[in-house]
């Protein structure tokens, strides 16, 4: 590959955990760069499996042979990667990984002796550290001239740990300085999910959030546009793991993706539209696996806004339902609840009411290990009113267009599911979902009838 190319349309590339699970598949996503040279910037996630190991391996009273065994399995998968390299390469390679891995070790050791949300990101972080510098390697396997860059630091956040915030602005800045003069010569290969706080801790930005780091870089350093490399080709009208009926969208507006996004389509962590939507940045998603298949397409304007465009399903949803009868043509009840659930950090997610109590659910992080609703946020609840919490509950969004004006949407939407007990509906607010929660039992089904009667 010519060192010197002009590029002509800057591309940031991000290939998720099954598009770098082995060393077949960071072949793929390598030949993917090199064939288009305004790929320049690449952002990975860990190599499949292994941040599920490193949660795993972050949480209190695992044991000492437990850590051991993550530590070795994540080992072997990276040196699974890097036995198909040259000897030399592989070598110094795998010293990095022990290395790495050594410190990893040392990491687990404290956090088994005193648990602190700062060592559980310090131990995530590590995934994306391994496969950064692994699929540099790859890269430069093929003749590409690639380099490996540390994300941290540019990537700069508050110490929210586990969900932390990153300072836009800074980040714009570092990268003109320090990211973007290295991309006219080289592709370089960096790390999603990370980022460094102000005293140089390690903290990440919550679990599928690559996509998320991706758009930011995207945003910093003026990419004309980004590609998020994945394990299926495009945004699909639901998940194609719960349906074969489910079709790849060829082309799909930012707000109707982001809705998506937001109401569980783990295609795209839901953060991920924000900073492309700020600059008008389209976004591709495609399959790694096959990428001649085309994929999807995500822009400001698409030629057609159909009634519905997709049904997303988030699992484990709660429901809190608050009662009180001193709601009854009282002011400020409303307002003492979300000042409590403010005090905890607990956003709301849908909400109804009726003439004494109020139902509000909350999404649960996937990857958390701890329901949401403490007994602590109970028990200041209940100082104000009775209070109910139900778990096991799955929230189904059909998200389209003009949902709140066209004609029968009820009806299509309910006649379909009639067998099946709906916990809460959410309509009116937006024009662009109606949202509804099903026994967790149900959900499946309901998507998958959902489906073949609106999408058949
Ligand atoms: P990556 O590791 O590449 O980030 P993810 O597993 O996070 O990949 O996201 C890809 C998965 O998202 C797909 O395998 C698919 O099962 C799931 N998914 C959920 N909803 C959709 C959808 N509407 N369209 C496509 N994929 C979806
Ligand atoms: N490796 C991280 C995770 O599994 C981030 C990502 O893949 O986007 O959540
Ligand atoms: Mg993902």
């Amino acid at each position: 590959m010519n060192l010197v190319q002009s590029i002509s349309s800057l591309t940031v590339a991000k290939f998720g955990g099954t598009s770098v699970a082995d060393f077949q598949a960071m072949l793929r996503c390598a030949n993917i760069i090199k064939n288009d040279t305004n790929n320049r910037l690449v952002v990975v996630s860990a190599s499949a499996g292994v941040t599920n190991y490193l949660v795993r391996l972050s949480q209190e009273n695992v044991a000492v042979d437990e850590q051991k065994d993550i530590v070795e399995n994540i080992r072997t998968i990276q040196v699974n990667i890097t036995q198909h390299l040259a000897k030399d390469v592989a070598s110094e390679l795998n010293q990095e990984i022990n290395s790495l891995l050594d410190e990893l070790t040392q990491q687990a050791l404290t956090q088994s002796l005193q648990f602190s949300r700062k060592t559980t990101d310090a131990i995530l972080a590590f995934g994306e550290q391994l496969s950064s510098r692994v699929f540099t390697q790859v890269l430069q396997s093929i003749n590409v001239a690639a380099e490996y860059f540390n994300v941290q630091q540019v990537m700069k956040t508050n110490s929210l740990y586990g969900k932390a915030v990153v300072d836009i602005k800074l980040l714009a800045t570092q990268s003109a300085q320090l990211l973007v003069p290295k991309l006219h010569d080289k592709v370089i290969v960096t790390q999603g999910f990370i980022g460094q706080d102000s005293q140089g801790h390690t903290t990440t930005l919550g679990r599928g959030g690559s996509d998320y780091s991706a758009a930011l870089l995207a945003e910093a350093i003026n990419a004309d546009n980004l590609s998020i490399w994945t394990d299926v080709e495009g945004i699909f009208t639901t998940d194609p793991r719960i349906t074969d009926q489910a079709r790849a969208i060829k082309e799909i507006s930012f707000g109707e993706a982001a809705e998506m996004a937001t109401f569980g389509a783990k295609i795209l962590h839901p953060a991920t539209l924000i900073p492309a939507m700020r600059c008008n940045i389209p976004v591709f998603v495609g399959s790694s696996k096959e990428p001649e298949k085309g994929g999807t397409q995500i822009k400001q304007k698409v030629d057609s806004n159909p009634t519905y465009r997709s049904i997303a399903l988030r699992r484990e949803q709660t429901l809190v339902t608050v009662k009180s009868p001193a709601m009854l043509h009282a002011s400020g009840f409303l307002a003492k609840v979300f000042t409590v659930l403010a005090k905890h950090d607990l956003s709301v997610d849908l909400i109804t009411t009726s003439e004494i109590s109020v139902a509000l659910t909350f999404d649960n992080p996937s990857g958390s290990t701890q329901s949401l609703i403490t007994n602590a946020v109970v028990t200041e609840l209940e100082q104000l009113c009775e209070v109910s919490v139900e778990h096991g509950l799955s929230l189904v969004a059909v998200i389209g267009n003009g949902l709140t004006s066209a004609k029968g949407i009820g009806q299509s939407i309910f006649q379909t599911i009639n067998d099946i007990n709906i916990r809460l509906i959410c309509h009116g607010a937006s024009a662009n979902n109606i949202c509804f929660l099903v026994a967790e039992a149900d959900a499946n089904s309901v998507v998958e009838k959902l489906h073949n009667s609106l999408f058949s």
